[in-house]
Order: structure tokens, then sequence, then C-alpha cells
């Protein structure tokens, strides 16, 4: 269905999806469709087959859709293709976390369409694969099958999914539910080790520091593998206090210390170690989780003399594309002139679109003519996956030098899967000029233009004064009966934050579309918490002019005086 308001749904036996999915051989490097089928064909049974009670255990039918999907990356693509993705959730679940934090399972919403937020999603499908995990996969699938027979063509409510579980497994998971599914947030470990050398003693300190929206303790089933150089040792510990401290007796001191290698547990995790033990973790790790952790890490204390080693992982064809395009973000974080030639070199030989796009990506972090005009390039050589060229529209409008907007006028004409790359092109036209971009933008504002594009040139109004002019055509789109451009004008409203948006934001918030809504009620708080900033700053503006009015006249007094 074309501009389908979502992926997909998974009516019983006819799953709609948007046909934004179909993609040809060009983009198929970059984007897969197979992802949102399974995750639709996973609702057959979780959603359809069996429902859940009511909209608080929503994460029944989601979590599961969306551990499906990554399960099928699994089979087709392999493990660190899973991983990976598992990764991701955990990100894309942190990123949502940083605005506010509910327990999985939850009465307290105000639009049902609220639940479909990525606690529902990512974190429910990584507390199933933890769960699944812990109680081993052949135990967990033992469990779902008996779930699905015995609730088939019924709803289901949390607790009776626990049981199963418990059934299947033989285990007590009371404690797992209650600190992963009835509280908010998450464990955070923060871990450092030292090695003594006359002892051969690792000692591993391993600390819970998450904060008040989470449970003080955790208890935490962790796996370690130490990998030396001629010994590998596998080590599981429970987690259970505030702090641990652990001393491993080893033959010789660790090349690297592996924290649950594959990403078994939900958790947020933090490496407290200098560089060098990072760098060792990324280059002799053979897990791919420990690895990305280390080289975000990294990103924080890593300095160019860093840069060489981590250029030759970025360069390793045999290496996973995820570690490679983390690796681009760590040197692109550095910066100077090291690490920009690294990238530009390393623009000249990597092959993988997905690594291209994060060295295009990392690219924008350095502000400067030879890099502009490399990514200028990229964006116009039609050999070039789409969504490199999308990146590098991207890049280019956030180094922000104008004269690149002429290159960016011509990608707009650039048939692309989505239009991605106009689509970008536009965003980026639209920051750099602001308001002499406005005729630019006019020409895709109607509604006979394709939705992404149209979508992109109704957000980017936010980079413009709120004139009338700019209002009005808000306005205009606000009464779309679609709900992707009511949503393209919230994000603009966003960008904006004057009170000139507000009777917008209002009306949008009472729309037929809870999302919408949800949006709009959530745009019109910012909105009204910047228009208090600039409140304070006013008053505050006004006690410093009344203080130093003050001090004026006391001098003059004090000069008053002295002449008397
Ligand atoms: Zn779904």
């Amino acid at each position: 269905v074309d501009d389908f308001v979502a992926g997909g749904m998974e009516n019983a036996s006819i799953t709609i999806l948007t046909s934004a999915t179909l993609h040809d051989e060009k983009a198929h490097i970059d984007f897969r469709s197979e992802p949102l089928v399974s995750h639709e064909l996973a609702h057959q049974w979780f959603g359809d087959l069996v429902t859940c009670k009511d909209w608080s255990h929503l994460w029944l039918n989601e979590g599961f859709a969306t551990l499906m999907e990554a399960i099928w990356r699994r089979h087709e693509l392999g493990k660190d293709e899973f991983v990976y993705d598992l990764i991701g959730m955990m990100d894309s679940y942190l990123a949502e976390y940083g605005r506010y934090a509910r327990p999985i399972v939850t009465r307290v919403y105000k639009y049902p369409d609220e639940m479909f937020d990525s606690h529902s999603y990512p974190k429910a499908a990584l507390v199933l694969w933890s769960l699944a995990s812990i109680i081993g996969e052949e135990n967990f699938r033992k469990g779902v099958k008996r779930y699905l027979e015995a609730k088939r063509e019924q709803n289901a409510e949390t607790e009776e999914f626990r049981r199963f579980m418990e059934e299947a497994s033989g285990l007590k998971l009371d404690w797992f539910f209650e600190q992963y599914v009835y509280n908010a947030g998450h464990p955070s470990l923060k871990v450092s080790y030292k090695w003594d050398d006359k002892q051969k003693i690792l000692e591993l300190k391993i600390t819970q520091t998450q904060g008040e929206d989470s449970l003080p303790k955790y208890r935490l089933p962790l796996e370690l593998v130490i990998l030396g150089q001629d010994y590998k040792e596998e080590r599981k510990f429970l987690i259970d206090e505030k702090q641990h401290t652990l001393n491993l007796q080893l033959p010789s001191k660790p090349k690297a210390v592996c924290i649950d290698p594959e990403f078994k547990i939900l958790k947020a995790l933090s490496l407290d170690l200098p560089p060098e033990e990072l760098l060792a973790i990324i280059g002799s790790c053979t897990y791919l989780y420990p690895r990305v952790i280390a080289a975000r890490e990294l990103s924080k204390k890593a300095s160019p003399v860093h840069i060489d080693e981590l250029a030759k992982i970025l360069l390793a064809e045999e290496e996973f594309w995820g570690l490679r395009s983390e690796v681009a973000q760590t040197i692109g974080s550095i910066g100077g002139q090291k690490a920009r030639d690294a990238l530009l070199n390393a623009l000249s030989h990597v092959k993988h679109p997905r690594v291209r796009r994060a060295i295009v990506r990392a690219l924008a972090n350095f502000k400067e003519k030879p890099v502009a005009d490399t990514l200028s390039k990229i964006l116009l050589d039609e050999n070039e996956s789409y969504y490199v060229r999308a990146e590098a529209a991207a890049s280019l409008g956030k180094i922000g030098l104008k004269e690149y907007v002429d290159v960016l006028a011509r990608a707009l004409e650039t048939k692309s899967h989505n239009h991605v790359i106009a689509a970008t092109s536009l965003d980026s036209i639209a920051l750099l000029l602001g308001d002499e971009a406005l005729a630019t933008v006019e020409k895709y504002l109607s509604p006979d233009t394709p939705m992404p594009l149209r979508r992109a040139a109704i957000a980017s109004l936010g980079y413009m004064t709120p004139t009338q002019r700019v209002i009005s055509l808000l306005e205009e789109a606000s009464r779309s009966r679609h709900p992707h451009v009511k949503l393209a004008v919230v994000s603009a409203c966003t960008r904006i934050l004057s009170p000139k948006v507000m009777p917008i934001l209002e009306k949008l918030q009472q729309d037929v579309s809870g999302r919408v809504a949800r949006n709009a009620r959530d745009a019109l708080e910012q909105v009204r918490k910047h228009v208090e900033k600039g409140e304070e700053y006013r008053k505050l503006r006004e006690e410093i002019d009344k203080l130093k009015e003050e001090e004026r006249r006391l001098s003059e007094r004090i000069e008053r005086l002295e002449k008397k």
C-alpha cells in the first residue's frame, strides 16, 4: 500500500506492507525487506493467534515480532548481523530512555498509541532474548510453543507467559520479570581490571552504576571470555551486589577480557579502561559486542596515536561491516588532520557500502573544503549506493559551507530508493540557506510531490524564521489527512520552538491519530519550556539591568559625598 502509516499491519492472514519497502537491486545492498516481512509474519502467532489481553501487555506482541527480525538476520546473514541488530535495539531503547523510562508492563498511558514505543519493541525484544539466554534457547522454544498452543485463539497476559517459561525451564523466574518487565530502567555495569604479574592474578571490578529510575541492584548471570597468548578461559558469574571484585588466576597476562561476549543480557556497559586496553579488545577479541563497546568507549579517550591501529581495522575487508563502521566513527571523533586523512584514504579503498556510509558520516566532523569536495563527488557519483550518496548530502549540510548548495541542488533531480538522495539534499539546502531556501522548498510542498520529498520539505520549514508565510504553509500542511504529513509539521515546529507554532500544535494535539496527537503534545511541551527559558532569561536580564542602575546611582552618591 502506498504511503502506508506504518511499515506494516498484521491483519490475520492478510498482512499489509508499505510499498516503500519495494526496492531495486541497487538499493538491495543497503536495504532489506525481510526484517519487516519477518516482523509481520511473527504477528500471525504473536498478536493474531494469541492476542495480548490489553495494551499493557503489548510487549507480548511487539517484543516477539521485533525479536523475530533479528532471528531472521541470524538465520540468513549470520551471528554478527544478529548481535549488531541487538546492539541497535539497545541504542534505540536508550535514546528513548533519555526522554522517559517506564515499566514494560504499565497501565499509565493517555493514548494506546503511546505504548507503541521503544520500550514495547526493541527493549521488549532484548528482554525476551535475555530470558532465552538465561533459560536456554531450547527451553525457551519449548515454552513458547506450549504458550501458543495453550492460549490459541485466546487473550494472554504477562503472568501467564511467565508461567509457561517457568514450566519449560523448571526455574523460578519472578525475579527476572520483576526487574525487567514490571520495573522501569535497566542495569548499568561499569567494568575495570588490572593485572598483577607477580601473582598472575587478574583483578576484575564490576560495579552496578544505574541511576534513580532503575532498581538499585539487579541480578545478572554474566559470561566472561578471557583470551590469553595461548589460552582461552570461559567463566560465568552471578552479579547480584552493587559491587563485585573478582580475582582470577590466569597462566599469563590476558590479551583481552570480553564481558558478556554474545550480548546475552540486557544492560548498559561501560569499560573503565585505558585506551591501550580498549584497543586490545577491539584488536583481539573474537566477539562483536565487546569490540563495539570498546570502540565506542575509545571515542571518548582516544588520541591521534591510536589512529593507525584503528585505520587497519577500518580497511580490513574481512572484518564485519558493523565493527568497521563503529571504528570510522571513533576515528572521526578523534578529529584533526591525521584522522581526516585516514578517513579520506579509507574512502578510496573501502568497498562495503555500509562502511562507506559510516566514513561519509564521520567526515561531517571536518568542516573544511577538501572534505566537502570529496563528499560532493560522492553525492553526484552514480556508481555509489543510494544511501552513501544520501549520507554525503547530509554531511554537506552539517559541514555548513554555503558554496555547496549548487551541488545539493543538482542532486534534487536524482532518482533513488524512497527519494532518499533528493529528500536529504533538500534538508541540507534548507539547513545551509535558512530563509533563502524558501522558494526551493515551496516547490516540494504540494500534495502531488512524492511523500518522502514532501515530508522533507515540510520539516525543513523548521530551519526558517517563522514569518507569516512559513506559519501559513505549516498550517496548510497540518490540515492534510495524512499522518506522515502532520508528523512532518510537528518536527518543523520542534525546530522553530516559537510561540507562533503553538496554535498549530494545539490543534494537532486533538488529532484522530494517537501518534500525531502524542508527538504534538510532546512538541508543545518543548515549545513551552523554551518560551519559559526565554522568559527566565528576560527576567534575569531585567534584574541585572536593575542592579547596574543601582550600582550607577551608588557610585554617583559616593562621588558626591567624596566631593563634599
Ligand atoms: Zn508489530
